[in-house]
């Protein structure tokens, strides 16, 4: 073993502050082979339990930025703003912001990974569309954001290269949930695309990696923190993740679920996400009133420029929005009582969905992009017995799937408050 990065650790286990050439000793050398999994791991786990300050959380971001790629948006003129969200049941708010804010005269790069775990990511969605394509050399980028305003492509291999071998570890180890390693991840990303503004949509609860506000909240102003060392503006919107985002999980159904919005169909938690995202991203990069940019996004959607925005984006990157990857058996799924939905678990609907197989476990893993569920009685809805709760889409059973629903959503005599879907906004 590698005595200067034993000496390092052993300064990290005794809660004793690093400096920027220690921690860039040891990411390096982990990317250059020249410390195992073991050493890495070692120093994770004292990362995990003794924490990083401010200063070393910058220090792991920058050397993370630097050992990749950093991309130059300079030649773009247009006000720029990049959102990233943490990852949700059912989120496509991607999807529908992208094309609103571009609508708005705002420039929206975004670059989406392909989901692990239980569903897809942004990536995978767009790739239920046939033609669609995630991977543009960087001129083709830079000139669909000249001229469509929005672009949406994958994770470039190139980027942010120690947080990929980093996070894979940290995934095989069962060292994620550290606020300080997940904020230096996420933002070594963020770093990297470019964007001088970015809005970050932290998802709380069941279906989210933030199981409560008080983590998500130190973790918003662990990444506000390291945005400032940058000089970036950061901004954290809290949302509850403990019922699924919008009607659709799945896909190709998720894609469906974006085509609706636009044409004026939507999920009213759904919808207010969308507007109030899109709203901070025009109202910070235009500078206006978040008042303003609010009912800018509104118009957008309602005189259907929004709507044109997402037909050329899609069109532009090469897909055919008529041809969806959407083929699929369906089983509706009825409840047994009579009441009001007043729950339903993202991570029980997320956990069938991925046994349907619209997640991975590896990123080899191949997915089956028709499959999901849809919601047919969203929260606070009132439901007779024998109503059609929910539809689950499918090409091979998976077993007691009709259970998995009904054991999903709780359904009572009386109707209770629903939580708000917007929990806070952090600057
Ligand atoms: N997403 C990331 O990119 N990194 C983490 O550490 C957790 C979530």
């Amino acid at each position: 073993m590698c005595v200067k990065a034993i000496d390092i650790i052993e300064k990290k286990n005794k809660n004793k502050t690093l400096n920027y050439e220690e921690i860039k000793y040891i990411v390096n050398s982990y990317i250059k082979g020249k410390i195992n999994d073991n050493t890495m791991s070692d120093f994770l786990w004292s990362v995990y339990y003794n924490g990083l300050n401010d200063d070393e959380t910058y220090y792991l971001t920058d050397i993370m930025v630097k050992s990749g790629e950093v991309l130059d948006l300079s030649m773009i003129k247009a006000p720029i703003v990049d959102k990233h969200s943490t990852g949700g049941v059912g989120d496509k708010i991607t999807l529908i912001v992208s094309p609103i804010v571009a609508a708005a005269g705002v420039c929206v790069p975004k670059m989406s990974g392909r989901g692990l775990g239980l569903t897809g990511g942004t990536a995978d969605k767009l790739e239920s569309i046939s033609g669609y394509k995630l991977n543009l050399p960087k001129s083709t980028f830079i000139e669909q954001l000249k001229k469509i305003g929005c672009a949406v492509i994958s994770q470039s291999e190139k980027m942010a290269v120690a947080d990929k071998k980093i996070y894979a570890l940290r995934n095989e180890i069962g060292a994620v949930d550290c606020i300080p390693l997940i904020a230096s991840s996420i933002m070594s990303k963020k770093i990297a695309s470019g964007s001088d503004i970015i809005i970050i949509d932290l998802k709380v609860g069941t279906g989210a990696f933030m199981k409560n506000i008080k983590d998500a909240t130190a973790l918003a102003k662990c990444m506000i923190k390291i945005g400032k060392y940058y000089n970036k503006k950061v901004i954290c919107t809290l949302s509850d993740m403990s019922t699924p985002l919008g009607l659709n999980i799945g896909n190709a159904l998720e894609v469906e679920e974006a085509i609706d919005f636009f044409n004026n169909k939507y999920d009213k938690r759904l919808y207010d996400l969308s507007i109030y995202i899109s709203a901070l991203m025009i109202s910070s990069a235009k500078n206006i009133s978040l008042e303003k940019a609010k009912k800018l996004a509104i118009n957008l959607v309602e005189n259907g420029y929004a709507k044109s925005k997402f037909y050329s984006w899609i069109k532009y990157q090469g897909g055919n929005i008529n041809k969806l990857k959407n083929k699929a058996k369906k089983l509706e799924v009825c409840s047994n009582k009579k009441g009001y939905v007043n729950k339903i678990d993202s991570l029980k609907l997320a956990k069938l969905v991925f046994d349907l197989g619209s997640g991975r476990v590896k990123k080899t893993d191949k997915i089956d992009y028709a499959t999901g569920v849809v919601i047919n009685k969203p929260l606070g809805s009132k439901v007779n017995e024998g109503d059609v709760l929910a539809t689950i889409y499918y090409n091979k059973k998976v077993e007691d799937m009709d259970k998995m629903i009904l054991d999903a959503f709780r359904v009572d005599k009386k109707k209770k408050k629903n939580k708000k879907i917007i929990i806070k906004t952090i600057k």
